[in-house]
């Protein structure tokens, strides 16, 4: 028989949403015609705009003709998203960024997945405790995590705590990691750091030769001046970071899929000899060996983002969920809950009430509010004691989730 990759033994078995499930079936099976309000998944509810829909239909007719046909695109993407995106999310915003350093892809969660491949097995990596759980199972995955502790820790993997205790600003590591993953507006806890305040990571990694993988899949959201969109706004990061993005949860795009990874042209990594290796040379390579591109309509909805309607379109579609952040958030903390992030972020990120577990606080909040949420202990050891809702449902299912928690008086 084959031998298996044993590092896929060593992964524990992904029961938190399925065990949201469960007891969510359980609840509404037991409690028949009641309203149950789900803040837990992360996907969002509102369609993609019309510009990106009516870009969908006309990509599909260029499909259907033998004059527009387009077969195998490139790897990288079309010229016209990368040209696109160099403009709209950076040039136009003063940061430095060119179209063929723009690797478009189906989504985020493969990039961010996928990156490790390029990088060497033994590699040292530290994250954000809680974390977006693909960058520690992939991690898992390729052998660099060592063992999981009764702590709930591996072994090989540096933790960067970020929680009330510290402001959920991460400290640097005493030890010194190669891969330093961080993701800001952060998912779970729905902060963020200032532009100073991620200066002294990207200072630190000019200093110790680490690599920044930075994961702005909800860069969106931001609309705090003094809060980064970009890694790219800091001196020095286009040596020392890769940037991940995402059209899911700004565009509405979980369903048709697509994202895209920046690596700036300088950024180099040492291969074994000591020589310097383009790191954009070996994600090319990679990419154009394992990925056949995103499909063409895909690229020609994300292209209509870009329009001027598009913008306006999908800045409402924000504009929509920050509002539901922002209510959730007050109601909460008028409620005297401890909330955290939601200014600049689709996530809020409750504390729990009286030392309680987080999953005692989910199934308090089910059963006494019929509201859903996602306990945080399921991100990382450092999540217990919270739990995650989030702001994609409409208007009035946030408000009124918002009422029925703050009447619990807690
Ligand atoms: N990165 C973070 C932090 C996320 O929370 C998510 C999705 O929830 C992703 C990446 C994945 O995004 P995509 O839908 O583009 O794969």
């Amino acid at each position: 028989m084959v031998h298996i990759n044993d590092n896929f033994t060593k992964l524990p078995s992904a029961y938190l949403f399925s065990d949201i499930a469960r007891k969510v079936e359980a609840f509404a099976a037991s409690h028949p015609g009641e309203k149950i309000i789900r803040m837990g998944i992360g996907d969002v509810t509102r369609p993609i705009c019309p510009a990106a829909s009516e870009a969908l239909h006309r990509a599909t007719a260029d499909e259907s003709e033998a004059a527009t046909f387009r077969g195998y695109g490139p790897e990288q993407g079309y010229g016209f998203l990368r040209e696109a995106i160099a403009e709209g999310d950076y040039r136009s915003r003063g940061i430095e960024v060119s179209a063929d350093e723009i690797f478009v892809s189906d989504g985020a969660k493969s990039d961010t997945g996928n990156i490790g491949d390029i990088l060497a097995s033994d590699t040292r990596v530290a994250m954000t405790d809680p974390v977006y759980p693909v960058y520690i199972d992939t991690n898992v995955m390729a052998g660099r995590a060592g063992t999981l502790g009764s702590d709930g820790r591996w072994s090989r993997i540096i933790y960067l705590p970020v929680t009330a205790g510290n402001g959920f600003v991460p400290s640097l590591p005493s030890e010194r990691p190669d891969v330093i993953y961080l993701c800001f507006p952060n998912n779970p806890t729905g902060t963020v750091l200032t532009r100073s305040q991620l200066k002294v990571w990207v200072d630190y990694a000019l200093r110790e030769g680490s690599l920044i993988l930075f994961d702005a899949a909800y860069e969106a959201f931001v609309s705090s001046p003094e809060v980064p969109r970009s890694i790219y706004e800091i001196e020095g990061a286009r040596r020392v970071a890769i940037e991940f993005r995402s059209f899911s949860k700004t565009a509405g795009f979980t369903g048709l899929r697509c994202g895209y990874t920046v690596i700036p042209r300088e950024l180099c990594g040492l291969a074994a000899d000591g020589s310097e290796v383009s790191l954009h040379r070996l994600w090319l390579r990679r990419q154009t060996t394992k990925f056949n591109g995103a499909s063409y309509l895909t690229q020609r909805a994300a292209e209509a983002i870009y329009s001027e309607e598009g913008r306006r379109q999908v800045a409402e579609t924000i504009a929509y969920y920050k509002h539901n952040a922002s209510t959730l958030l007050t109601s909460l903390r008028e409620a005297g809950l401890e909330a955290y992030g939601g200014t600049d972020s689709p996530y809020i990120w409750l504390r729990t009430p009286d030392g309680m577990t987080s999953w005692g606080f989910f199934d308090m909040l089910l059963e006494r509010c019929r509201v859903v949420g996602t306990p945080g202990c399921g991100f990382g050891p450092s999540g217990e004691g919270y739990l995650r809702l989030t702001a994609f449902a409409t208007h009035e299912a946030t408000a009124e989730a918002a009422s029925r928690i703050a009447a619990l008086r807690l």
